[in-house]
């Protein structure tokens, strides 16, 4: 098993740097839970160099509660150097650590060039994609009461469909190599008439432009109580020959590696012999019973 999907800080936590002991502590972790490797993958807006490109990407949207709470929580976050945490990633490799580096790339619609421009000038080796916001409405910010009022404005089949559209294109602009929780939209339990509508798009995405879909235990940690991707998309993936990685998308070394007994069963059960691991953005295989 690998543990493609961790955080060093929390959100809330700031201006704070990661140290090869933070990093060593996690890995540790991790082998006791079966994984032999294991990927930091930080969130792209929490770093200034994004900010700096990025920094006025929600004035795109009509003024709003909405557009204000998303740029105050963003701009709050933007605040790690992105150079000292690839060096202190890729001193922990040269030590012998079982990690690689890694991204978690938020998308930014019609901006995801810009986002390559800046991600080419350093040496992932992988990086994920994610949708946490519709537009300027971050869905899965459970605990706001601001946020989770939206999907009644909204609607729940808008919701999905806005999702979908994005995962398609954050998948066909081939900036990154993983879906991660690819369905993600689910978080709260509210589902659309037909769901397999949708999921058979996130699945065909998946298909066409070669990218792996992450397997996660984070979604068991949150309402909907399931992992990510859901049982009939798994399946879907597994029909397209679609590629897997296995997370927790931990926040805290507590996390790290969290209920992956459930994950391995379920990727077993699923037909899947191998997940990928990443060198320099390239694909390998890794046996799942290591
Ligand atoms: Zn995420
Ligand atoms: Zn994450």
């Amino acid at each position: 098993m690998i543990d493609y999907h961790l955080h060093l800080w929390a959100h809330g936590k700031r201006d704070i740097g990661p140290t090869i002991e933070d990093l060593a502590s996690y890995a540790e972790k991790a082998k006791g839970n079966g994984v032999v490797e294991i990927a930091i993958t930080e969130h792209l807006f929490r770093f200034v160099q994004t900010e700096n490109i990025l920094g006025s990407f929600f004035r795109r949207y009509p003024d709003s509660e909405m557009r204000s709470y998303m740029e105050s929580y963003w701009k709050d976050h933007a605040r790690a150097d992105l150079d000292h945490y690839v060096e202190v990633a890729l001193a922990a490799k040269e030590a012998g650590l079982n990690v690689v580096v890694g991204m978690e790339v938020d998308y930014y619609e019609g901006e995801m060039d810009k986002v390559s421009e800046l991600l080419a000038g350093y040496p992932f080796d992988v990086l994920l994609g994610s949708i946490h916001w519709v537009r300027d409405w971050p869905f899965d910010h459970t605990d706001s009461a601001l946020v989770q009022g939206y999907w009644d404005i909204i609607g729940v089949e808008e919701a999905w469909s806005a999702y979908t559209r994005a995962l398609e294109e954050l998948a066909d602009s081939r900036a990154v190599d993983v879906l991660a929780h690819p369905d993600l939209i689910k978080i709260m339990g509210k589902f659309p008439a037909v769901p397999e509508e949708y999921y058979d798009r996130m699945a065909e995405a998946a298909r066409r432009s070669g990218i792996a879909a992450e397997v996660s235990s984070a979604g068991f940690r949150k309402p909907i109580g399931e992992e990510y991707p859901a049982p009939y998309l798994l399946r879907k993936f597994k029909e397209y020959g679609v590629d897997i990685t296995t997370a927790s998308d931990a926040h805290n070394l507590g996390d790290v590696s969290k209920d992956f007994d459930r994950i391995r069963k379920i990727v077993l059960a699923a037909g899947y012999e191998s997940v990928k691991g990443f060198r320099s953005r390239q694909a390998n295989a890794i046996e799942i019973s290591q």
